[in-house]
């Protein structure tokens, strides 16, 4: 088995090894021909990034920007208020994800970075995406269930309903075919292939209007916080991209282990502590299985000794690269200004486009 097959919980195994399975060809298909392949993808303005974004998806999408993959970043300002009332401080949340992105190194001269809110075709094409799926299909998609466990309302509004066919309208709208993200983002992605098919089905006239856009996974497709639960910026078991070495060294000790001494990689049924081996081993580029044999006797303390090291190492040239862009805020605006009107460009032409395929281009 692969290790990141292993990494998932029993409840949606299944899908998640036949999506890596698929990840394996997609890298192949990648690697012999970048220009094929368009991506969106992106992440809520609500926190800072964390390493479960960067081993789940950011670093796939740096690594593909490189390879010559055409690449999206949407901060979905919206989808703030999918389980709360009000989007606190947006304009921090929005440019600190800014920097991060510069961070890490996607490069604003070659991908696009934009805020859902300034783009409005895009909220043009949910209307018709609603009306290709049905309730129950809404009903049933897992990632709404357990983001509405999680949510801070007491009832759940009709944007959190709907939140898989934002995202089909965010994908849809730059007809990305190519989306890098992590486990919890599978049932959205396949309801955004649903609504590209029926779309294409009724209105296409022998047509693909809309690729049907598939996920890749990383080897970390749901890392684990310190609470042993996926780690989340809205759930305060966190590690910032952006903290500080001591911060990092607090956390890592603070996150849940086991009761058994023995350090060994065994997701299925050590979860936290194979998170945390896995965490040490992707920051140092080895097999997890080796990291953990290293270790072995020595213990959690000294398995979260390592994982410290590790990614205090792995991010340091990272976080120095952010401390340098924070230092210009007009910068990260105007890479916003000009990923904004890019997608607005790249969206209006999708609408007009579905606006002919649906006869209301008059
Ligand atoms: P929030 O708690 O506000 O929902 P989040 O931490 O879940 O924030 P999102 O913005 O919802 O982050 O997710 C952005 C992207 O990062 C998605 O592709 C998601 O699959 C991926 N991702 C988020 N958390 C993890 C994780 N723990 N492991 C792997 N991938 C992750
Ligand atoms: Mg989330």
């Amino acid at each position: 088995m692969s290790t990141t097959q292993t990494m998932t919980p029993s409840s949606d195994a299944l899908g998640t090894s036949a999506a890596q399975a698929r990840s394996a060809v997609l890298e192949e298909l990648i690697l012999k021909d970048p220009g094929r392949f368009r991506i969106l993808t992106g992440d809520r303005p609500t926190g800072r990034l964390h390493l479960g974004h960067y081993f789940g998806t950011l670093h796939n999408r740096v690594r593909l920007q490189n390879l010559g993959v055409e690449l999206f970043v949407i901060i979905p300002d919206y989808q703030v208020l999918t389980d709360r009332d009000v989007a606190d401080n947006l304009t921090e949340h929005v440019e600190e994800l800014v920097l991060d992105y510069l961070a890490i190194g996607i490069d604003p001269a070659r991908s696009t970075i934009f805020t859902h809110s300034a783009v409005p075709a895009l909220n043009q094409l949910m209307l018709p995406f609603l009306s290709l799926v049905s309730v129950s299909e809404l009903n049933r998609n897992p990632t709404v269930k357990d983001e509405i466990a999680h949510s801070r309302q007491s009832s759940v509004n009709g944007l959190m309903f709907t939140y898989p066919v934002h995202q089909a309208a965010d994908i849809l709208s730059c007809k990305a075919n190519l989306v890098p993200v992590g486990q919890d983002q599978l049932p959205h992605l396949e309801l955004t292939r649903t609504v590209a098919r029926r779309f294409n089905d009724r209105y296409g006239n022998g047509t693909t209007v809309f690729p049907q856009p598939e996920a890749l996974l990383s080897k970390a497709p749901l890392l684990l916080g310190t609470d042993g639960t996926k780690m989340s910026k809205s759930r305060g078991n966190a590690i910032a991209l952006a903290a500080d070495a001591d911060e990092t060294a607090r956390l890592i000790r603070g996150a849940k282990t086991d009761a058994e001494r023995h350090i060994t990689y065994d997701p299925a049924t050590r979860p936290e502590v194979s998170s945390l081996v896995l965490l040490a081993a992707l920051c140092q580029n080895r097999p997890p299985q080796e990291v953990a044999e290293e270790i072995g006797p020595a213990g959690a303390a000294a398995l979260k000794r390592t994982v410290t090291e590790a990614v205090n190492e792995y991010l340091a040239p990272i976080r120095a690269r952010r401390a340098e862009y924070a230092q210009d805020r007009a910068h990260l605006r105007q890479t916003l200004r000009e990923g904004n009107e890019r997608t607005r460009a790249v969206a209006d032409a999708t609408l007009a486009e579905v606006r002919t395929a649906m006869n209301s281009h008059y």
